[in-house]
């Protein structure tokens, strides 16, 4: 692409834009990771990455993308043939559930309209009927679909059943944006990586464990030997890893917590919910539809939004790229030409959120797509009420 002014606006729901000031920390020169000073660095991330995850156990951080974490998660808690609970909430779901199967894990899916998150009434009823279930795993917020599932609702169904599953829970696009409490809500694993809300860029996958996990972990058959918690966390212990860590990651880490800190995590998710109301204000105002059907679902981080029949959604994001410099969300899997995403999220204020939907009003109109009234303004409106 040629040179154009200005920031480019990356507005997929992530790799998210990362900070300044998380981008001059990455740049600092690269240390020992045997030396004394990485024990300090390593002590300092592990603390403080604790509270995000809603924690006091121990967080496993992995040289990895997020789909490392997702093998991570199974493959220590779980054992050849074990029967898993899982629910298409959408692409990530289903591409989580391919893994599992690849493993040689016994998935029993549950079928889904990609337009809701997962029914705890349907968690509830699924365990009743299947004692063997070993784990339940669930995408806490579908990227795909802009969805989120009511995990507290999920832990609630899993207790009413009086069932013994893991409750493992992918927050790769909700950690630091959403609110989440792996303590309080009993989940098991907690996967999560480092693109999205906590303002980094890919590289980093993480593991947050429960005791009841890492109990599992002493029984579990799979063959594990990168993904091993064991050696992980005993090498933590001393400030260290077993193998050469993404030290440079660790130091923009440890900055994008110090920011998410600063904020304060009421905040940080307050904000998310606002530009998402905003956003939805905007998509309804322009006539169109919000794919995210059920009002308690609604994803603070990311919106989906269909476009007409007679629109392909890929061409007008191709248009608002070359036009604007801005890259939406493409639609995923089935939603493939039907859905653009408009991530908002990470490190994003009310006026990138202004710019965002003004590119986006721009490109509509000029793709040809019918609009009913000004949806920046209505968006505008929430933003200003807040
Ligand atoms: N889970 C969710 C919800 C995601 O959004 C993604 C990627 O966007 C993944 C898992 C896979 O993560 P990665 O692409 O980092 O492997």
């Amino acid at each position: 692409m040629p040179y154009s002014a200005g920031r480019h606006f990356l507005q997929i729901p992530g790799p998210t834009n990362v900070p300044d000031r998380v981008l001059r920390a990455i740049s600092a020169p690269t240390i020992d990771h045997r030396g004394p000073d990485f024990a300090a660095l390593t002590d300092d991330v592990l603390a403080a990455v604790k509270p995000v995850f809603g924690t006091a156990g121990p967080v496993v951080v992995y040289p990895s993308s997020g789909t490392g974490a997702w093998e991570a998660a199974l493959v220590n808690t779980l054992s050849p043939g074990d029967r898993v609970l899982a629910f298409e909430t959408g692409h990530f779901a289903a591409l989580w559930r391919d893994l599992a199967g690849n493993l040689g894990l016994d998935v029993a899916f549950v079928p889904g309209d990609w337009r809701h998150g997962v029914d705890p009434a349907v968690v509830r009823a699924k365990l009743a009927a299947d004692p063997t279930v070993k784990a339940v795993c669930v995408v806490h917020n579908e990227t795909s679909t802009g969805v989120t599932s009511r995990i507290a609702e999920i832990r609630r169904a899993i207790d009413e059943a009086g069932h013994p599953a893991l409750l493992l829970v992918d927050t790769v696009s909700s950690l630091g944006s959403i609110d989440y409490r792996h303590d309080e809500w009993g989940v098991d694993v907690t996967v999560s990586c480092s693109q999205k809300g906590l303002l980094l860029p890919p590289g980093l996958g993480f593991n947050a464990v429960s005791e009841k996990a890492l109990r599992a972990a002493k029984t579990a058959s799979f063959p594990r030997a990168y993904w091993d918690w064991r050696p992980i966390l005993a090498a933590n212990e001393r400030g260290y890893f077993p193998y050469t860590p993404a030290t440079n990651l660790l130091y923009g880490l440890r900055e994008s917590l110090a920011l998410l800190r600063e904020e304060g995590l009421p905040q940080v998710f307050a904000r998310h919910r606002r530009h998402a109301a905003a956003t939805r204000a905007a998509v309804r105002a322009w006539g169109l539809e919000v794919l995210s059907l059920d009002e308690r679902e609604h994803s603070p981080v990311l919106t989906a939004v269909l476009v007409p029949e007679e629109h392909d959604a890929d061409k007008i994001r191709a248009l608002i790229l070359d036009r604007f410099n801005m890259s939406l969300g493409t639609g995923l899997g089935r939603l493939a030409g039907r859905v653009f995403r408009i991530g908002h999220l990470g490190h994003f204020n009310d006026v990138s959120l202004a710019g965002t939907l003004g590119g986006v009003q721009m490109g509509l109109e000029l793709a040809g797509v019918p609009i009913d009234a000004d949806g920046v303004r209505a968006a505008l409106r929430v933003l200003e009420s807040a």
